[in-house]
Formats: structure tokens, C-alpha cells, sequence
């Protein structure tokens, strides 16, 4: 299944929460900074053995003081117009996210808005990418809890609309 909810990544019980980190993976800002801090500093411990991310790519990590017993780090694109291979970069972030979860036996994921915060890429675009890209995922793994989960209310509406519009295609 695929939810929308509005809520704080960082206080999801899941066996992995996606982070929207950057190429450094070293924390920043944003979810990113959150995420740290509620993990705590063994996970930035962690992230300096991984030598970064590309764009795109994922890695995954312990939860440590986390509920959630995984993070996915996936450094999202930042939005320069769109000619960049933007839109192509973010669905390889929720695809290489999916698959690592796969890979390590979660079940249950929850997504923050990968790169519509800082990177700036537009709401109503992010968030088709990313329920096309997490609905396409589910049809080859049907038992698979994936959670949207939204900090703001305008988000959430987007997230809500992409849904409503994808299940009508
Ligand atoms: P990016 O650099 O990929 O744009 P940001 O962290 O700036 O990442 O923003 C991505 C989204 O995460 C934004 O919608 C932002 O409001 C949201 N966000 C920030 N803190 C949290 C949190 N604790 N839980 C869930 N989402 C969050």
C-alpha cells in the first residue's frame, strides 16, 4: 500500500525512512539535519565511511536512536529548470531507495519529499514522479508499506492530488 500522511520523519516506526541527504552525505539542513540529530552522532559516524552519494544513487545506514532501524540516504537533484535530467535523477532516487530496501528485507519505508525543500523542484512535479515511480515499484512488490511522509500541509496536498490522479489512470 501507499500512504500520504503529514507528519515528522523522524518519528516513524518503519524499518527504513529515506533521508534526502546531499552528495557528501555528511548532514545539512532540512530533513537531513533532523535526521541526525535524532539518530545521533553514531550515525554521522556511519555516513563518513560511505564516501558520499551521487545524485540519484542510495545508501543505506543503521537508524541508531532512531525507531526506525534503517536510513536510506539518496542525494535528490537540485532543480535548475528541468534540462538537467532533474525529473529522470528523481525517480532513480525513489527506484535505488526501493530496490536497497528490498535488498536489506523492509517492508515497511517511509519517503520524505526527496529535493522539494532546499533543491527547490517544483511540488507538483516531485510529487508525480514520485507516486508513479513508488506505484510502478509496488506492482512487482504488492507487499510493500510505503509512506509518503509530508511536514506541511501544502505538501501533503500535492502528494494527496498525485495519488488521487495516478489510481484514476
Ligand atoms: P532537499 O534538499 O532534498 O530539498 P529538504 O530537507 O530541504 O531536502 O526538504 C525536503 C522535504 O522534507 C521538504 O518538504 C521539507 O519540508 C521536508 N522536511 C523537513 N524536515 C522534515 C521532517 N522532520 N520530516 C519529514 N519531512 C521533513
Amino acid at each position: 500500500m501507499l500512504g500520504i500522511t503529514l507528519g515528522d520523519i523522524t518519528k516513524i516506526e518503519a524499518d527504513a525512512i529515506v533521508n534526502a541527504a546531499n552528495t557528501s552525505l555528511l548532514g545539512g539542513g532540512g530533513v537531513d539535519g533532523a535526521i541526525h540529530r535524532a539518530a545521533g552522532p553514531k550515525l554521522l559516524t556511519e555516513c563518513r565511511m560511505l564516501n558520499g552519494c551521487k545524485t540519484g544513487q542510495a545508501k543505506i545506514t543503521k537508524g541508531y536512536w532512531l525507531p526506525a532501524q534503517y536510513v536510506i540516504h539518496t542525494p535528490g537533484p537540485v532543480w535548475n529548470g528541468g534540462k538537467k535530467g532533474e525529473e529522470h535523477l528523481l525517480k532513480s532516487c525513489y527506484e535505488n531507495c526501493l530496490k536497497l530496501a528490498v535488498d536489506y528485507g523492509c517492508r515497511t519505508v517511509a519517503f520524505p519529499s526527496i529535493s522539494t525543500g532546499i533543491y527547490r523542484f517544483p511540488l507538483d512535479k516531485a510529487s508525480a514522479i514520485a507516486v508513479e515511480t513508488i506505484l510502478e515499484f509496488m506492482e512487482l512488490h504488492p507487499d510493500m508499506d510505503v509512506q509518503m511522509v509530508c511536514f506541511d500541509r501544502e505538501t501533503f496536498q500535492y502528494y494527496q492530488n498525485a495519488l488521487e490522479t495516478a489510481k484514476g489512470k
